[in-house]
């Protein structure tokens, strides 16, 4: 196949080549793609961005990826994905894009001053969850804070946890964790909410739910050995601080698709988000597709972006024959 002959070995200082697949992140979706295109021997070129590896990599126990019964630290996960898509080819570079252009073929993709041809491209840049800004943050999460009640709701069993947030997502996660909590308390900054109606008014009438209003967290006690024992809450509307016992705190503040790049570039739906095509990973540019948590705001899980990253495997080895 022409396309696929036309990787050499790479120098990405002084890069001419036009690759088969420039691959933009990696978290499981770009990873997965990867693999995938590896095993089509597209020798796909990762760029793993910021975060290698992607949002699992601030995880500590991930237990529901299926192949690890006995679960599986989430870095040592991504480890091992990355281990799987060298092994087809794939060739993974610490580095940050930083621009893309997407006007004309080949597509162009920048990392500061370098450029890259690549008649294909499978964004993979995901999503990053909000943060509060505590400076705790950075030491307790995954032991104590979490930003997926799915992922990790599990490992609070019994426990009392808080979720903060007024949104459907602080009202679907406090929801969620009732199966395994003794009792979830809501903290919201304001009297009134974002979320449904109807999200609402099931965590509401939750037994297990407490909802908090007018609070804001002002810093979160634990440590990583022991985990979080408490937090102290900021009253908005006086000012008073109290402490509050709890053994978790979620973050249901939303998330924010990593889409900066594509602006203006590509299709993003009214919350940032890439929208693909049904079905598929198609965007509305052809040869570009998208995979993971940039453009789904609902599953977002690691199972469901790594399936994505196949199918953009799929689609793109798909989109290269039939160019040639
Ligand atoms: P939203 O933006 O709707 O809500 C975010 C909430 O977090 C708001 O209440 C906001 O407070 C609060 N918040 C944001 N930043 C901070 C902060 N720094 N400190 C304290 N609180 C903060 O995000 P969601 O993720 O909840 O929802 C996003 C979209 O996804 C919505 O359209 C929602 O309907 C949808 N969704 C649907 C679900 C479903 O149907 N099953 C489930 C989850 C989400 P404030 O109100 O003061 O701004």
């Amino acid at each position: 196949m022409l396309t696929k002959s036309l990787v050499n070995n790479i120098n990405l200082m002084t890069d001419k080549t036009i690759h088969n697949t420039i691959i933009i992140g990696s978290g499981p979706a770009g990873l997965t793609a990867a693999i995938y295109a590896g095993r089509a021997n597209l020798k796909p070129i990762v760029f793993e961005g910021n975060q290698p590896g992607g949002q699992l990599t601030i995880t500590t126990d991930v237990e529901n990826f299926p192949g690890f019964p006995n679960g599986v630290m989430g870095p040592e996960m991504m480890d091992l994905f990355r281990d799987q898509a060298k092994r087809f080819g794939a060739e993974c570079f610490f580095k940050h894009v930083t621009k893309v252009d997407f006007s004309s073929k080949p597509y162009k993709v920048y990392v500061g001053d370098e450029e890259f041809l690549s008649e294909t491209v499978i964004i993979s840049t995901g999503a990053s969850a909000r943060m509060l800004g505590l400076k705790e943050e950075e030491e307790l999460m995954g032991y104590g804070i979490s930003t997926c009640a799915t992922c990790d709701g599990y490992f609070f069993k019994d426990k009392n946890i808080v979720v903060v947030g007024g949104g459907d997502s602080a009202m679907e996660e406090a929801s969620f964790l009732t199966k395994f909590a003794k009792k979830v308390t809501i903290i919201h900054r304001r009297e009134v909410f974002k979320a449904s109606k109807i999200m609402f008014d099931r965590a509401k009438n939750n037994p297990l739910i407490d909802i908090m209003v007018n609070k804001s967290i002002d810093s979160i006690i634990g440590s990583q050995k022991e985990g979080v024992s408490s937090i102290v809450l900021n009253d908005t509307v006086s000012g008073e601080k109290t402490t509050f016992e709890c053994e978790g705190v979620f973050y249901g503040i939303g998330h924010n698709p990593n889409t900066n790049l594509f602006d203006r570039v590509i299709d993003l739906d009214d919350n940032g988000y890439i929208i693909t095509k049904p079905d598929s990973s198609l965007t509305n540019i052809p040869g570009v597709f998208a995979c993971g948590d940039v453009q789904d705001d609902h599953y977002r899980q690691a199972i469901t972006a790594a399936g994505s990253g196949c199918m953009a495997a799929i689609d793109a080895e798909k989109y290269l024959e039939d160019i040639e």
